[in-house]
């Protein structure tokens, strides 16, 4: 299954695991520097796939709605 960009932000949004690559709490509370929510800008996103395998659980509770 090909994978979109716009299910990669989905994802992001949505995810309990989400944790922003290079991020730390006054970096996100700085303005303007926040990067796009999505599991390309996520630490567990490694080779195309989720390290710690929530893509397809997020995914398919997407789908539900
Ligand atoms: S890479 Fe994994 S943990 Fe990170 S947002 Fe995507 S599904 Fe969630």
């Amino acid at each position: 299954m090909m994978v979109s960009k716009m299910q990669l932000r989905s994802v992001g949004e949505m995810c309990p695991g989400y944790i922003q690559a290079g991020s730390t709490s006054w970096v996100l509370a700085a303005e303007n520097i926040e990067k796009d929510v999505s599991c390309e800008t996520c630490i567990h996103w490694e080779d195309s796939r989720c390290n710690i395998d929530l893509f397809d659980k997020v995914l398919s509770s997407l789908d539900q709605t």
